[in-house]
Order: structure tokens, then sequence, then C-alpha cells
């Protein structure tokens, strides 16, 4: 049974990439571990009046090309490892389309379900004075994940700028946009898989009007997805979430599922559509699959009945290393993680630039430079996978490691 720990998944992939590359083992040696990792415990008083002792945490990968960036999450089931790993996956996520920052990942140990809205802003504040010593607008800037958002932010925000005595919107992205937030990066991480998707078909002769999609996670980026695609002319045919699925070969409207969703909590049920097994969706003949939703759903098991031609992941770590070649053998062309779900940061980025000039752009002109980063990432990506025979995945750590093992070696770090 192979080990699905993101962790060595992840390192496996410099490895591989690194070796591919030609690059010196120090410099592989130095990327396959975080540059820091900091523990913190800190108290919070809670609603009735006890106190509660929170652990959290704040790894940084790298730094080499430019700060650390990357989101926190809280979480039961945060721990070391997780965020060692999610720094990691950030690092090379920035390297590949070219941001000018290594990789950082935080977390707190908690139930977010269990705390009240007061609880939650104690416990935000808390956790950015335990960390405040490493992170900064030029040292380490977080973001939001699994159950972290744009007020939480704003909290984080807040009280980073108490201790300095500075207002520092750069401290963080992902901000309501009354507190320096951008335009456009609700879609930004659906809209840039989009503009990869574009790219691929084009490369392998699909036209999207004529295109028919499967999308797995019906949240933030798979509904999004949804609806960019659906306004270029393709069909969506199926579309699942946590609680059910919905199917329809004459195709489903997004934005009706959407609405569906928000009045029964699932799109199961919709007019017009039927349930199918929630694995069948993953091995329908359609021409476009997006995983958006969680990882390691497409492993051996699986990988050798689907059918489709392009798979673009959405979501985070969604295909596991065996997967992979199984994939490419069949000519599958993958879309990975760090390239297709990259217009996230890649947004957050936009916003940290105009926080710091503080000048701010309309969603038109985000959108617009969202579109040159992705397209020339997949660019990159699509040259580095022919010109080394790769498939797309190892090809994408090869762009991004090749970017950052030069800086390394400009600054005398080998
Ligand atoms: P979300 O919480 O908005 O949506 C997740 C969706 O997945 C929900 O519809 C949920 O019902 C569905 N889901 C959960 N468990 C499922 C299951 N067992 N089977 C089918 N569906 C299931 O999350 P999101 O922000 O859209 O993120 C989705 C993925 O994309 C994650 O892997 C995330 O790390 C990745 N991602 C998101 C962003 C972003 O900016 N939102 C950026 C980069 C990567």
């Amino acid at each position: 049974m192979q080990e699905l720990n993101a962790f060595t998944i992840a390192q496996q992939q410099v490895n591989t990439a690194g070796d591919k590359l030609g690059v010196s083992t120090e410099i592989i040696e130095l990327l396959k571990e975080p540059k820091r990792v900091l523990e913190v415990n800190f108290p919070v008083k809670m609603d009735n009046g006890s106190v509660r002792l929170f652990k959290g945490y704040r790894a940084q990968h790298s730094d080499v090309v430019g700060p650390a960036k990357g989101g926190i999450r809280f979480h039961p089931d945060v721990c070391v490892d997780e965020v060692k790993a999610l720094s990691m996956w950030m690092t090379f996520k920035c390297g590949v389309v070219g941001l000018p920052y290594g990789g950082g990942k935080g977390g707190v140990v908690c139930n977010p379900k269990e705390l009240s809205q007061n609880e939650m802003e104690k416990l935000s504040r808390a956790y950015i004075n335990a960390v405040a010593q490493i992170i900064g607008p030029n040292k380490d800037i977080p973001a939001p994940d699994v159950y972290t958002n744009p007020q939480v932010m704003a909290w984080m925000m807040d009280e980073f700028s108490k201790i300095k005595q500075t207002n520092h919107p750069g401290i963080v992205t992902g901000k309501p946009i009354s507190c320096g937030g951008s335009q456009g990066r609700n879609e930004a991480t659906a809209r840039g898989c989009v503009f990869t998707i574009r790219e691929a078909a084009q490369r392998i002769g699909l036209e999207l009007q004529d295109a028919t999609v499967a999308i797995q996670g019906y949240g933030n980026a798979g509904s999004i997805a949804a609806k960019l695609l659906h306004e270029m002319g393709s069909k969506i045919v199926a579309i699942c979430d946590s609680r059910g699925t919905a199917h329809s070969m004459d195709g489903i409207d997004p934005y009706a599922a959407a609405d569906h969703k928000a009045k029964t909590g699932t799109v199961e049920g919709m007019a017009g559509t039927t349930a199918i097994k929630q694995e069948d969706l993953f091995t329908l003949d359609v021409d476009i699959l997006i995983p958006a939703a969680l990882e390691n759903q497409i492993t051996e098991e699986n990988a050798g009945d689907i059918k489709v031609k392009i798979i673009a992941e959405a979501a985070n770590g969604p295909t596991t290393p065996d997967a992979d070649k199984i994939l490419f053998k069949n000519g599958v062309l993958v879309i990975p993680d760090i390239l297709a779900n990259a217009g996230g940061v890649t947004v957050s980025y936009f916003e940290w630039v105009q926080n710091l000039m503080n000048y701010y752009w309309s969603e038109a002109e985000v959108n617009t430079k969202l579109e040159k980063v992705m397209v020339d990432a997949f660019n990159e990506t699509f040259k580095m996978s022919k010109e080394h025979a790769s498939d797309m995945r190892t090809a994408a750590y090869m762009v991004s490691i090749d970017r950052i093992a030069e800086s390394i070696k400009f600054r005398g770090w080998v």
C-alpha cells in the first residue's frame, strides 16, 4: 500500500523533478525541509469564563525568492507535519507561476464549529500575537485556509497593526474589500483554473464550446469554475458535493445548481437531473474532469477507468503518484494542482502589491493580470513537459525548482 502522506509525496516530487533538471543534491536537500517551524501555545479566555490553552504552528518552507506566503487553518486535525507539507506545496505553487514568494502555512488545533464569534476573534488575535515575531509584510504573509475567512483576516490584520502601532494591510491577504482586499479574489482560483483549461484544450484540439465537464465539489472553486465554463459554452453534465450528486446529459445550469444547494444544502435533487454514485462521477464519458474537493480522490483503483481528455486539479492533492503514472500512460492531460489552482495565491499577491502601493485596481485589471500569469505558467509547464517527455506535474515542479534553484545559487546558499 502506497504511503499517502502529503509531505512525503511532495518530497518525492522534489526528488523526481530535481533529478530530471540535474539540480545538485545540496539544493534538493534544502528544498525537502522547511526553513523554520514555530510551535506556539497560547491562552484564550472563553465565554464561560474558563481559560483554554490552544496550540498553533507557523511553518516557513522557503524565503529564498521572497517572503513566505500561505494560509492559516483552524481545524482539530492540524498537526506539525500537515503545516510543513502545505508550506512546501506553497513554495512550489508560487514558483510555477513566478510569484516573488516562498511557501508558508499555519494552523491552530481547534474546532471552529464549537467556538462563538467572540471566541473566534480572541483566538485569531491571540494566534497573531503568538507568531507576530516571525511574520510581517516583508517576512511572511498569511491568508485564509480551511475555516478561516475574510473576517478572520480582518481581525488578524487589525491585531498586527495594533502590535506594530502602524497600519499594516499587507500583513495578510484575503481581507474584506473595505479593509484592503482585492477585487476578483473570491473568483480567482476558479478563474485561474479555467484559464489553464482553455490553454490545455487548445493544445489538444478540444473546442470548449462543445466540451462536457464533470466536477467534484461545489464550493468556491467548483461552483465558480462551473459558471465560467458554462459561460464559455461547455456543458456541465455532472456535479457533486459532500451530500449528493446531480447528473444530466442535457447539461446542468450551474446558477440553478448553486441556488438549489443554497436552499437544500446539496446539489442532489435539482430539477432535470438524476443522482449517480459519487465514485461514478470520475469515470463518466466526458471531456474534462475537475476535482475541486478533497485529496486522494484519483488513485490506482480508478485511474485506469478515467476516460476524460483533461483533468484540472482545482483541489490540492487529488491525484496519488501511482494514479499519475496510469493517467500519463493513458494520455490524459493532467493540469496539476500547483498550476491549476494557483490563481488564488496569484490574486493574493495582487492584493499585497495593492496594499504596499496603496493604490487599488478594478476587477477587469485584476483579471487581465491573472490571465497573463496563468497562461505564461501553463505554456512554460507544457513546454517543459514536451522537452523532457514528462507528465505535467513533474514539469510544473521542474519550472518551479529551476527558478528557486537559480536564486539559491545567486544568493550563495549552496
Ligand atoms: P469549499 O469548502 O468552498 O468547497 C468544497 C466542496 O467540496 C463543497 O461543495 C463540499 O460539499 C465538497 N465536498 C466535501 N467533501 C466531499 C466529498 N466527500 N465528496 C464530494 N464533495 C465533497 O472549498 P474550496 O475553497 O472550493 O476548496 C476546494 C479545494 O480547492 C480544496 O482542495 C482547496 O484546498 C482547493 N483550493 C481552493 C482555493 C480557494 O481559493 N478557494 C485555492 C487553492 C486550492
